[in-house]
């Protein structure tokens, strides 16, 4: 067994650290437009990126992007969890966002919406969750009924992340209530389709700005379904364990920034006659932080590594999920702790990675959910 990454993702990890920290973290807050990258900076940090080789890191190459491996995208999306900078719902730097779910398309829709998508020419976002149905996507009610040679689409989406800049929705509707999650389907809905109409943008505590938006009536031509009724999960799964991966390799990011901090400060500020590094209470909250960080990046990168070799990784990628979020949320909850005052300024990063990271636990699967997907397999594998 050999435990350490190979010598071409090492170097592109300490090439892009030192990217990340010389070239972003000391501006980073000054980056920032809300949760996302002010405009001109993005272009700026887009365009060094395609000078450095780094565009279109998970479109394959048949698409003309790098198709890179999951570890080493992992290494990627690790070293820019590093800097509050990088938005954690909209695209990072490195070129479009490309949903696995649309290279599964028909050579038709792809010419209509895969290929526009990779050449920056459209946008997208993805509708799944309803007033009535978040983790419970059985309870959609968002329907598509079949009229000729269209599907009339009626319902409501909330907390659509991107809505207000996409030009289509990759939209959950059920063809058929009775089924349930097995009577989902997806339909690539344009989003100046009449019917369709954004609603408001709901404030959160991360500074996102996911959206509602109501179709009514909203006429969708039957050649903009995704494969065949009923199967709306069928695509998903890949685009699930890649997104879960992203979680863990993003938190260990973060763990290993705050940590630094951390050490840092507590060993320059003095309380009653000595460093805040020589007091145990402060050496436990450091060494929690490291053990999370040890053990996170073993379960990620090993998981990457497997689901490269195209390994089943569906349990892994969900404790990935489940402790990449719970763990970088407690360490940037001990860095703030360990920082004092200070730590809860927009001064620090920490108060943002803590809210961000609080997040995490909610979104794209929360941690409860996960558990209960996770107890079903276990509870399969270890009876007798
Ligand atoms: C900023 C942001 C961006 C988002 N972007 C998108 C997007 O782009 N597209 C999209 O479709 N959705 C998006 N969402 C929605 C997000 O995916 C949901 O909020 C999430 O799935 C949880 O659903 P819910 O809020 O309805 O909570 P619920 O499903 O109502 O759950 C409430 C709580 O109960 C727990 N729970 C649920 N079931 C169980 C159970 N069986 N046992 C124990 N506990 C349980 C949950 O873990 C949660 O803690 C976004 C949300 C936010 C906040």
């Amino acid at each position: 067994m050999d435990f350490n990454l190979p010598d071409e993702i090492q170097q592109i990890k300490q090439q892009m650290r030192r990217f990340v920290d010389e070239q972003i973290v000391p501006y980073e807050r000054d980056m920032l437009d809300g949760s996302d990258l002010k405009p001109d900076v993005r272009r700026r940090l887009e365009a060094q990126m395609k000078e450095m080789g780094y565009w279109h890191i998970s479109t394959p190459e048949e698409y003309g992007g790098l198709g890179l491996g999951l570890l080493t995208r992992c290494i990627l999306w690790e070293v820019m969890g590093r800097t509050i900078a990088i938005p954690t719902r909209k695209p990072q730097i490195f070129g479009p966002d490309v949903s696995p779910i649309l290279f599964q398309l028909n050579a038709e829709q792809k010419e209509e919406y895969l290929h526009p998508v990779i050449r920056g020419e459209k946008r997208y976002c993805f509708g799944l969750t309803e007033p009535d149905a978040g983790s419970d996507p059985s309870r959609i009610r968002t329907t598509a009924t079949r009229d000729g040679d269209y599907y009339i689409v009626n319902g409501y989406k909330r907390f659509i992340s991107n809505a207000l800049k996409a030009d289509f929705i990759q939209l959950m509707a059920s063809t058929d209530r009775s089924k349930g999650a097995r009577g989902l389907t997806t339909f690539l809905v344009d989003m100046s389709s009449p019917g369709v109409k954004i609603i408001r943008t709901q404030p959160t505590m991360m500074d996102d700005d996911p959206c509602e938006i109501a179709f009514d009536d909203v006429r969708v031509p039957a050649r903009n379904r995704v494969g065949e009724e009923g199967e709306g999960f069928k695509f998903a799964q890949d685009w699930i364990n890649v997104g879960r991966l992203r979680h863990g390799a993003r938190a260990i990011g973060v763990i290993e920034r705050c940590l630094e901090m951390s050490v840092d400060y507590a060993k320059q500020r003095v309380t009653f006659g000595k460093p805040l590094s020589d007091r145990q209470s402060i050496q436990w909250m450091l060494v929690d932080c490291y053990m999370d960080l040890q053990q996170l990046r073993t379960l990620v990168y090993q998981t990457a590594w497997r689901a490269d070799r195209q390994e089943d990784v569906r349990n892994e990628a969900m404790m990935v999920k489940i402790l990449g979020d719970r763990m970088s949320f407690q360490a940037a909850d001990r860095a703030i702790q360990i920082h004092g005052g200070i730590g809860l300024t927009p001064e620090l990063p920490l108060e943002k990675f803590w809210r961000d990271q609080r997040s995490m636990m909610i979104t794209e699967g929360s941690e409860e959910v996960l558990r209960m997907a996770l107890a079903r397999n276990v509870i399969r594998e270890f009876g007798r």
